[in-house]
């Protein structure tokens, strides 16, 4: 019999990687969806579709959750949406399947608590506060100007605004605890889950190159996959653009990245599944972690960068976790066989979406592997620190590194996002 997994709360921009895998895993997925976003559509693997207000009415959603599993069988659970880890790992317990525990699952959703967990187990982290609001600011006197204000638990970027003053300092605070009462607006109808989105974490602004290690832990051992390029933004906000694997980089320093990963996802009790972890090298050369989703990254992009970098089927190892399946060896030391990128189109503008033009021309490269729209024309979008969806991505695989930094450039001379003249919202 085919098992059944219930995957939760895909973002509903349906990247098809994670589907994909499912399907060559002879995996049949129930597609747990909020009523308020649309089910997966055209995926693969999809058997079929269920809404429950997992972020609305969480409680209930377990109960709903319960007697569904009652009518049918569910073998496995598990998420790939960074606000849905915490429901998920519960959701696990209460159906006796393998899962995250609990506090693994807050540890990694909760960047204030993240930072706690890192400094206990002796990782570098960089001086932090955590502040209700601005009557808080005082517990930033001790640390070191630039410094980075984000939402304690935010998702792509949103809200993330680098400060240079105290009058810089003072206004980022005020804008993301803006955000977080826009956030929780949706949240405190139910009174659930209000604290993750309560605080709003200060802290030191780390300024070299960024690197992201895609980790998978099985009885404790985390295993780093492979390790990844994602530029080198300076603010004052912070656009998602590269991600190339593997990295430029000297072996000494891969290894640095590499060790530190393992460090990470040891300190926030992330035992068992994946991890994707985010750092920057420091101004000191030392890396730092800036925050570790306990999930599959990039709503199963970093699955395609791992397996068509390395050959690993990131996503296999954790439906073998998820559904208690004997798991399939992992490498000790996995190998790049090829290098495997992203590259999420700029935005370079605001308001109206007239439309991308040249992803015609980028399909017919060779490197090229697969193209994911999400905007559409006539959409509206804001400018950075507020998030209204990606553009697109360009998945692509290339020879080596050079290939991918190539590849890179010509994109940027190749995509052109066409907006509407005139009145953009800002
Ligand atoms: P999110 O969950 O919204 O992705 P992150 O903490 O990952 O939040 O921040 C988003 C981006 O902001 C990071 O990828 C990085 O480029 C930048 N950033 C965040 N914190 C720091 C920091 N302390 N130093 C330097 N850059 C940072
Ligand atoms: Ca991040």
């Amino acid at each position: 019999m085919r098992p059944r997994l219930a995957l939760v709360c895909q973002r509903a921009n349906n990247v098809p990687f994670f589907f994909e895998s499912a399907a060559a895993n002879g995996v049949d997925v129930l597609a747990i969806h909020s009523p308020d976003e649309a089910p997966p559509a055209g995926m693969p693997g999809v058997v079929e579709t269920c809404p429950l207000p997992v972020f609305d009415e969480p409680t209930r959603a377990w109960t709903d959750l319960q007697r569904l599993a009652a009518r049918q069988r569910i073998d496995g659970i598990l998420t790939l949406r960074e606000e849905a880890v915490p429901w998920t790992a519960q959701a696990a317990r209460i159906l006796n399947l393998p899962g995250l525990s609990t506090s693994a699952a807050q540890n990694a959703r909760d960047k204030a608590r993240m930072r706690e967990r890192l400094l206990e187990a002796g990782c570098h982290v960089p001086g932090f506060a955590r502040l209700r609001d601005e009557r808080d600011l005082g517990a930033c006197s001790a640390l070191r100007y630039p410094l980075v204000v984000k939402p304690s638990s935010g998702v792509c970027s949103t809200g993330v605004t680098l400060a240079h003053d105290e009058q810089q300092l003072a206004d980022a605070v005020r804008m993301v605890v803006r955000m977080n009462v826009d956030k929780l607006a949706r949240l405190s109808r139910e009174g659930k889950d209000s604290a993750h989105f309560a605080a709003v974490v200060v802290e030191e602004f780390i300024s070299g190159p960024e690197y992201v290690a895609e980790c998978f832990s099985r009885g404790g051992v985390p295993h780093v996959l492979s390790l990844g390029h994602k530029g080198n933004p300076q603010g004052p906000h912070f656009e998602e653009t590269v991600y190339l694997a593997p990295p430029p980089l000297e072996s000494a320093v891969a290894g640095s990245l590499v060790a530190e990963a393992a460090r990470g996802m040891q300190a926030l009790g992330l035992e068992e599944g994946p991890g994707h972890c985010e750092m920057r090298l420091g101004a000191d050369g030392r890396p730092y972690i800036l925050e570790i989703g306990a999930r599959i990254g990039g709503s199963g992009v970093s699955h395609f960068v791992v397996e068509a970098s390395t050959g690993i089927d990131f996503a296999g190892l954790h439906l073998d976790f998820a559904l208690g399946r004997p798991p399939r060896p992992i490498p000790l030391t996995p190998e790049s066989l090829r290098a495997a990128s992203n590259w999420i189109i700029p935005l370079g503008g605001h308001g109206t979406l007239r439309g991308i033009d040249g992803l015609d021309l980028v399909a017919r490269h060779p490197d090229f592997r697969r193209l994911l729209r999400f905007g559409v024309a006539g959409s509206r979008y804001r400018p950075y620190p507020h998030f209204d969806g990606f553009l697109g991505f360009v998945a692509a695989q290339h020879r080596d590194t050079e290939g991918g930094l190539e590849f890179f450039d010509y994109l940027e001379r190749t995509i052109k996002v066409q907006w509407e003249p005139g009145n953009p919202t800002p």
